[in-house]
């Protein structure tokens, strides 16, 4: 049995969808804290079950037969290393075989503002001694829709990221690699960093906007303090505007330019371009 937690998620869907297309549906299990959410799952004869990060015991029910999990990191940012850690002991306490878990780029060096919940969580899966894969997601194309779509329709948008890089690639490109990995042999005790081919700056993403749009759209690099004002101005609360101002950051100083082969070894073809992602984007509207 191959289990999935975070199924009723973007990535986790993708992954179970993924799954679906190698291995038969009773071989899979969504592991939810919604079951409810995953019910077109259930009709499709996934073995749906309850899974909470919060609630140990349906962690340990959840695990049950196992074979492999892939621990979808949580969203509840702030809460995550005791969420993972209920998680790595359940499957612990299940006698899961192989362990997979979605970190972030250079988790246990990085300076990235989302480093520190995952390089605690990748020494508790090797404290553990459970047999693990670590997948080092860099960024996804999709964290851009907002300012897509926002650009699209005004011809413009601010950030703080100067002409840092990144090496973004879809969500679909990485549950193709978790896919490839939960299906595959020999990938126990790899750490892989997973990232696109191509990176792009916050001007290549405007001309991308600008090409897909069939307008001119331009982007303003502000000062931290003053991406994080009009931030605020538009209405963001005040822990999201020092997330998105600290990423930036991060990008300015390169913490996500780093291109690899992993991602595209895993998954078999090259990562989608921020271009593609655009274009679909821009044709939602
Ligand atoms: P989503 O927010 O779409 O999915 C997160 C999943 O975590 C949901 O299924 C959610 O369940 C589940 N979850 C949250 N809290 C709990 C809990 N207490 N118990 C059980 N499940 C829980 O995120 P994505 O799928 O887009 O991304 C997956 C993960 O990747 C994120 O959770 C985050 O850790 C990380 N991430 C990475 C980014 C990147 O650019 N690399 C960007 C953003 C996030 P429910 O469906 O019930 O809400």
């Amino acid at each position: 049995m191959i289990v999935v937690t975070g199924a009723t998620g973007h990535l986790g869907r993708l992954v179970v969808e993924g799954l679906l297309e190698k291995v038969p549906a009773d071989q899979v299990v969504a592991a939810v804290r919604t079951p409810e959410k995953a019910a077109d799952l259930a009709e499709r004869g996934v073995d749906v079950r309850h899974a909470d990060y919060t609630d140990p015991e349906s962690l340990v029910t959840a695990f049950k037969d196992a074979d492999k999990v892939l621990l979808v990191s949580s969203s509840e940012v702030g809460q995550r290393v005791a969420q993972h850690q209920a998680v790595i002991e359940a499957a612990k306490q299940a006698g899961v075989r192989h362990l997979v878990y979605t970190s972030a780029s250079r988790a246990t060096t990085s300076k990235l503002a989302v480093a520190p919940e995952h390089k605690v969580t990748e020494e508790l899966i090797e404290a553990s001694g459970l047999t693990a894969t670590i997948l080092r997601n860099n960024w996804y194309n999709e964290n851009y829709a907002d300012t897509i779509k926002q650009a699209a329709r005004t011809g413009s948008f601010v950030g703080s990221a100067g002409d840092g890089r990144v090496a973004s690639a879809t969500r679909a490109d990485y549950a193709a690699a978790a896919v490839a990995v939960l299906t595959g042999e020999g990938h126990e005790g790899k750490i892989y960093e997973l990232a696109g081919d191509v990176t792009w700056t916050n001007a290549d993403l405007a001309a991308e906007i600008g090409k897909a749009a069939g307008r001119e759209v331009t982007y303003t690099d502000l000062p931290a303090d003053e991406h994080a004002k009009v931030l605020t101005q538009a209405g963001l609360p005040e822990p999201l505007v020092g997330f998105i101002v600290a990423i930036d950051g991060d990008i300015k100083d390169g913490l996500l330019a780093e291109t690899t082969t992993d991602l595209r070894t895993l998954t078999g073809r090259p990562s989608t371009p921020i271009g593609v992602t655009v274009a679909e984007v821009v044709g939602t509207l």
